[in-house]
């Protein structure tokens, strides 16, 4: 571990206590719409965890609506509470419209993946990007909903790759997933124009967010292991050893 990652490990909860208002009580789940499809169908988050948590995570269990394995670890996720002093917010999908037509893109075909503010490129076929940066109303809402809350670590679910795409940035948490859900952390060929994750890492530059391409056919013991990976994580997260282990 490099002297920064121990230096950014031993301060991480500090400076995430200081992202969270203390609370008086643990809130229940929460849902709430965070914006509609090009189609008109809602986007859903669930939170659930104190509102006093030390470390907030953002799953988002899929955005090209042909990869359902991440929204079947989702909705599998949202039916516990999170681990103490972490609070999660669930995102089963942000392109309900390609889930329902099984596309990759929304349904004005964009790849909402490279519809994102950062390093934006007209892109056209397969990974058409749209005609700007945040024209789609998908991305829309998924880039005020993490810019309101600003999570820590985000996840991105996606198939088929098999792996913990190295994040640009501090790949620390990444690693740790990696480990924990039994998947190599491995730097994806290509760096995407106008990605989600990217953006974030370049806009949020405390916390971090990660791309876990599952493999193309996911069996049900693989979604339960990624449940107790992001639930580990979370946990590791809020613990106050992190702290002490990073100083080690
Ligand atoms: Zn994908």
């Amino acid at each position: 571990m490099s002297r920064w990652q121990r230096l950014r490990w031993a301060a991480a909860p500090a400076l995430l206590a200081c992202l969270h208002l203390p609370s008086a009580e643990a809130a229940a789940d929460e849902r709430s719409v965070i914006g509609h499809s090009v189609q008109g169908r809602p986007i859903v988050t669930i939170r659930s965890g104190s509102a006093d948590a030390v470390v907030t995570m953002l799953v988002v269990g899929g955005i090209h609506g042909n990869e359902s394995a991440g929204v079947r670890i989702a909705r599998r996720l949202v039916a516990q509470e999170p681990p103490r002093g972490a609070e999660l917010l669930v995102v089963p999908t942000i392109n309900p419209d390609g889930v329902a037509a099984r596309t990759r893109g929304n349904a004005h075909g964009v790849d909402l993946n490279r519809n994102f503010p950062f390093d934006w490129r007209p892109l056209s076929g397969g990974e058409y990007s749209g005609p700007g940066p945040l024209s789609e109303p998908e991305s829309r809402a998924a880039h005020r909903l993490i810019l309101r809350t600003k999570p820590d670590v985000t996840i991105w679910f996606h198939q088929p790759f098999g792996l913990v795409d190295r994040p640009e940035g501090n790949p620390f948490i990444a690693r740790r997933f990696s480990e924990l859900i039994g998947l190599p952390l491995v730097r994806l060929p290509g760096r995407y124009p106008g990605s989600a994750a990217r953006w974030q890492n370049h806009r949020l530059p405390r916390a971090t967010a990660f791309v876990v391409e599952l493999p193309r056919r996911v069996s049900n013991a693989l979604v339960l292991r990624g449940v107790v990976a992001v639930r580990a994580l979370a946990a590791e997260l809020a613990s106050p050893e992190v702290g002490a282990r990073g100083r080690a």
